[in-house]
């Protein structure tokens, strides 16, 4: 069975200029030793406008946070006025993008064929997706949440092939626990976690749905990730708003002690 290095992310959405960036990566890189990167992968996911001063930092001081983008172009190039490309990401080194947040979704109508689009543009500039699905309340409160989080999954991964498939994220994101302060019961988390590696198995092999790694990501914070980070098929979290407070993030990255 293979075994799967945590991820802790930490999205910033649309917080910290790039002068707080520095500061706040230099915070975390302080406070992180040789034994958290060795348990887990720790990386920040800044604005757009913070990646370049966060990779003078990280380059400059040899540091093992890695870092991504929140979303990137469907496009390589052109006349995409506001889009930032896969090749600009990859010039700054960017490891990770998140792909089809639920607030994209939400707020930019982005759906499956965008995201399937989306995560093709990251692996072709070697950009790891972190591709999130996710219910929102309704279809929780209706009973639907798994088969409506698959169907995001079979739409996302559409002609995607499984070597890239195993080495991507997908975080199981409910949008009804996203910046509210109500976390998903860790059983509950499991379910869908499992039930989403069951389906990279069917869709590919058993090979790749033990590597690809799943995050829950959902108002995660210090005093619940513990439970979280304790079920099988939970491999990471996606952490917003908490990982906004270095300290806070520290300690969710140490979630074992
Ligand atoms: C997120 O933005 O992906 C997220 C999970 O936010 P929060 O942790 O604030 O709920």
């Amino acid at each position: 069975m293979a075994t799967r290095t945590p991820l802790m992310a930490g999205n910033w959405k649309m917080n910290l200029n790039h002068l707080e960036a520095i500061a706040h990566v230099q915070k975390l890189a302080f406070a992180l030793t040789d034994k958290d990167y060795e348990a887990v992968e720790v990386a920040v996911l800044p604005p757009f406008t913070d990646l370049r001063s966060v990779q003078t930092l990280v380059d400059g001081d040899k540091l093992r946070i890695k870092y991504g983008a929140q979303d990137v172009s469907a496009h390589d190039s052109g006349a995409y006025t506001g889009e930032v490309s896969g090749p600009l990401l990859a010039k700054l080194n960017c490891t990770f993008v998140t792909i089809g947040h639920s607030e994209r979704r939400q707020y930019h109508g982005e759906d499956e064929p965008v995201v399937n689009a989306k995560v093709k543009a990251a692996l072709k500039h070697g950009l790891t997706p972190i591709m999130c699905v996710g219910e929102e309340l309704s279809v929780r409160e209706a009973g639907n949440h798994v088969p409506h989080t698959l169907a995001q999954v079979d739409g996302g991964l559409e002609g995607v092939a499984a070597e890239s498939v195993a080495g991507l994220v997908i975080a199981y994101e409910p949008v009804w626990a996203i910046g509210t302060g109500k976390v998903c019961g860790e059983e509950d988390a499991q379910e869908v976690c499992g039930a989403i590696r069951q389906r990279i198995g069917e869709l590919y092999d058993d090979e790749t749905a033990q590597q690809v790694r799943i995050q829950y990501g959902g108002s995660v914070k210090s005093g619940n990730v513990a439970k979280i980070m304790a079920q099988p098929d939970i491999d990471g979290a996606l952490v917003g708003g908490a990982s906004l407070d270095a300290e806070e993030f520290v300690k969710i990255i140490r979630f074992r002690d």
